[in-house]
């Protein structure tokens, strides 16, 4: 797929590239295009953002050089140059593109350990520092043979191999280029804010078919409903209430098509069932229970009325099924099985609850149907 650069420092935060030109390309039309043509190709096909320079720190500058191009690997502090030869037409965007892969991390691909199955390097370039092979960086995934971060033949030292690659080099980015890129750059920001600290539960769910989080804070009991907008960039406090202190586990749920929430307390064995009011200004508490204390987690299965599924580190669970008035719940099945799944998380697959069950210390997985339904 891809051959990157260890270390998480070297990446631009957030995927964002300040950048400014050097008067001489800015002052150049067809050097300037290029330039844009090859921003453009990288905001097309991967989440990495350019914007204009103003007060970053970090920041790359487009300048000229004469008859190369060459950029340095990753963030490295201050300003740093992208050099291309963009006026003697020996160079064009496609370079540029392949720059800027080594800008936010990316290595050559021909330099990977595994490069001799694929590809026959010639002797005289064993040592050049754009062939040599690094054995301490990390290769991603297969072989890229037309990865834009791979030398073409053309430059006559590199050629493909019987049974190997059965073409070179590219001047685009691959697919597997960009989602090597989306492996180094795994989010992009898109909101912020500041809630204040303490809270110790995220429960999303939708309300009246916008997303809402219910938020609470076990040591203090207090609670907040905010809304989030819908393009994700900030939330907005619609309700707030106090409920007691030490819940360990809270999903949310829709009954009736309405919004609840499944509050339980390890120490205790304690459930309740709230119903979230209709403009999210509250919760209001339908149900209550005890499923004895101990358990280590609780998912809930979507359906309406749900099924929760509470379980055990140790592998045992539980399956209920809530009655349609929140007013209790029946067990419907379990397995005290003691085998030790550790993580669990519901499926639906073909119109049917499965369940994901993962063994943290062996790292084993199963997927089932769930019967006690
Ligand atoms: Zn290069």
């Amino acid at each position: 797929m891809a051959f990157i650069k260890k270390g998480y420092e070297k990446r631009w935060p957030n995927g964002t590239v300040p950048f400014t030109l050097d008067p001489s390309i800015e002052n150049d039309p067809n050097a300037k295009q290029q330039v844009e043509l090859a921003i453009q190709h990288w905001q097309a096909n991967t989440p990495i953002r350019f914007v204009p320079r103003t007060r970053q720190d970090d920041f790359v500058v487009f300048k000229p050089a004469s008859g190369f191009c060459q950029s340095d690997v990753g963030v490295q502090g201050g300003e740093q140059a992208v050099r291309c030869d963009l006026s003697s037409g020996l160079f064009s965007s496609a370079s540029i593109i392949h720059e800027i892969g080594h800008t936010v991390q990316l290595l050559h691909e021909q330099k990977r350990p595994d490069r001799d199955q694929f590809v026959i390097v010639d002797p005289s370039v064993l040592h050049d520092i754009n062939y040599k092979i690094l054995w301490h960086q990390r290769p991603l995934g297969a072989y890229d043979c037309t990865s834009v971060m791979h030398y073409p033949s053309l430059v006559g030292k590199i050629q493909k191999k019987p049974g190997g690659c059965k073409a070179i080099g590219g001047s685009v980015l691959t697919a597997e280029d960009a989602q090597a890129v989306r492996f180094l750059y795994p989010l992009s920001k898109v909101g912020r804010g500041r809630w204040g600290p303490g809270w110790t539960h995220l429960v999303p769910f939708d309300l009246n078919r916008t997303p809402h989080l219910f938020k609470y804070n076990r040591d203090t009991g207090r609670v907040t409903i905010d809304r989030i907008a819908a393009d994700g960039s900030g939330t907005t406090q619609v309700g707030r209430g106090k409920w007691s202190k030490g819940w360990t586990s809270i999903v949310s749920f829709v009954l009736g098509g309405v919004p609840h929430l499944f509050e339980y307390n390890r120490d205790t064995g304690r459930v309740t069932i709230d119903r979230i009011a209709a403009d999210g200004s509250g919760t209001t508490q339908v149900g209550r229970g005890n499923v004895g204390d101990g358990w280590s987690g609780v998912v809930g299965l979507i359906r309406d009325p749900p099924y929760f599924l509470i379980h055990r580190h140790d592998g045992r669970l539980r399956v209920y099924r809530l009655h349609p008035d929140a007013q209790g719940m029946d067990e419907t099945g379990r397995t005290d099985s003691t085998s030790g799944w550790t993580t669990f998380a519901p499926l639906n697959l073909g119109g049917h609850l499965h369940v994901i069950r993962y063994k943290l210390e062996e790292g084993i997985v199963a997927i089932s149907i769930l019967n006690a339904l």
